[in-house]
């Protein structure tokens, strides 16, 4: 690295990116100054209202072991081998993620996972964390940032230069350099709210634990990922309003009614049902596009502060892990702060945006074709092509849960050739190890190149 000395970074945000990027940065010796709003999550309880836990991948497990903090993050992680659906009449059916032993994800709880890294970040001599202070905005025209210290309730100003702002998707740092016209956001909100609901260990005993849980019922949906405590966090996706919807639910007669309907085999697993949806927040869900990310070499937005999308992928955390993982690589070779924020932009855009538009997809594959014969007709026949063609066929799914050494555009490019190519072989009722199938894969999807660990290991 050769930034000029002495280096120093603002970072705004102590969440999941900007506790990580901390502990990144500080190893390449530079000195972290980590303002939060919240208190500190040690001394504290987890802010209501948020996703309790989150699928991690092997992107984030990547930047996690890149940060030497993997082993202090893997007490908190079980282990998802595959989804766990559940028919309308109470059949379930395991649909395995991957094929080879090391394709699986891991729940975790946000919380815990938070602290860890807060923690780890706090151990470093060149960090300091600085929690109940709110980031009121930018100025960037005199090269301030705006703060209220929560405990004092006073606001206080702080020189700029240069500044990582990882504070969420409803980013105030965004929002100030909007305001101001130096970039320009735009919000695509879905019509499809979240609420969660936690399903107690007593009664959620008889769930799998290593499996992430679908109730798909077509234009909504219902899932469950474990918690280490045995207690598993439901979340249900539906529309805001309409004949079936959170509108449609406001008493606790329809919700029950709703969930013995639906949701048959869940409803055991809540007993208090009624009463958890009437005091849990219903969250709305949505894609945000900013553009530039980053003002010269002062300012640069990363993680959800700079392109938040819908969690249906199970990607958002990921892919601002990746981004951490990404700046700090960067970061080799680097002359100046602009250089590098420019770099990181050009790097990361276009596999933000492909990963912002996967997400979207996937959650039509959830809800709905996940139980569709055709679907599970081209899954197995890309499972097969994937066995036959190890280094050329690796599922879209497997691309982006599985295999970090492949960037989220590529991903999305080569899974929309695949598709196409699944089409015209489950069209002429080819398999994997037909002619047509040899034909096609040489001609259209070049060799991928082996790099991540086990990433192209024979299957078994
Ligand atoms: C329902 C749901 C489910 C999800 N599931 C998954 C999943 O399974 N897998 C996955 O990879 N991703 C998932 N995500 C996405 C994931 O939560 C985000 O992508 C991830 O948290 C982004 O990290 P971040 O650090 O950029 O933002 P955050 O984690 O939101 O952190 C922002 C931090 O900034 C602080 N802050 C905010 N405003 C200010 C301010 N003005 N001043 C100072 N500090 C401030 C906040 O308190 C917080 O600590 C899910 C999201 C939702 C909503």
């Amino acid at each position: 690295m050769t930034l000029p000395a002495p280096a120093r970074v603002n970072i705004v945000g102590a969440g999941l990116a900007g506790a990580l990027l901390a502990l990144l940065l500080a190893r390449r010796g530079i000195a972290v100054t980590l303002y939060e709003r919240r208190a500190d999550p040690r001394q504290s309880l987890p802010e209501r209202g948020r996703s309790i836990n989150l699928a991690l991948a092997a992107r984030g497990l990547r930047a996690l072991e890149r940060a030497a903090v993997l082993e202090r993050v893997r007490p908190l992680l079980i282990e998802m081998r595959g989804r766990m659906i559940h028919e309308r009449g109470g059949t379930t059916l395991l649909q395995a993620y991957g094929q080879r032993e090391h394709e699986v994800i891991y729940s975790v709880g946000r919380a815990e996972l938070n602290r860890v890294l807060i923690e780890a970040a706090t151990r470093h001599a060149n960090v300091t964390v600085r929690f109940n202070q709110q980031c009121l905005g930018v100025n960037v025209g005199a090269q301030q940032l705006l703060f209220r210290d929560a405990l004092q309730a006073a606001a206080y100003q702080l020189p700029l230069v240069p500044t990582i702002a990882t504070d969420g998707a409803g980013s105030a740092v965004r929002a100030s350099l909007a305001t101001a016209g130096l970039l320009a956001v735009r919000e695509e909100w879905l019509d499809h709210d979240y609420k969660e609901l936690t399903l107690p260990p007593a009664a959620a005993g008889t769930l799998e634990r290593h499996a992430l849980h679908i109730w798909p019922r077509g234009g909504f949906m219902l899932i469950a990922l474990p918690n280490t405590d045995g207690s598993f966090t439901a979340t249900l996706f539906l529309a805001r309003t309409g004949p079936v919807s959170f509108a449609a639910l406001a008493s606790a007669e329809a919700v029950q009614q709703f969930f013995a309907r639906e949701f048959a085999d869940a409803l055991p697993l809540l007993p208090d049902l009624p009463a958890q949806f009437a005091a849990h927040p219903q969250g709305q869900l949505g894609t945000i596009h900013a553009a530039p990310w980053h003002i010269a070499g002062a300012l640069l937005l990363l993680g959800d502060a700079a392109h938040a999308i819908v969690p249906f992928h199970g990607q958002g955390m990921n892919a601002a892990f990746e981004d951490c993982a990404e700046l700090d690589a960067l970061l080799d070779g680097a002359d100046s702060w602009s250089e590098l924020f420019a770099r990181f932009e050009q790097s990361r855009r276009e596999n933000s945006a492909a990963i912002a538009q996967m997400a979207l997809e996937n959650y039509l594959e959830m809800r709905d074709t996940v139980l569709d014969a055709g679907f599970l007709r081209r899954k197995a026949l890309a499972m097969a092509l994937e066995r036959r063609f190890p280094d050329r066929f690796i599922p879209r799914y497997s691309m982006v849960m599985f295999h970090p050494e492949i960037p989220y555009a590529e991903a999305r490019r080569r899974g929309t050739l695949q598709e196409q190519l699944l089409q015209e072989l489950d069209t002429a009722a080819a398999g994997a190890d037909s002619p047509l199938a040899e034909r096609l894969v040489h001609a259209r999807l070049p060799p991928l190149r082996a790099e991540a660990p086990g990433a192209l290991r024979p299957t078994h």
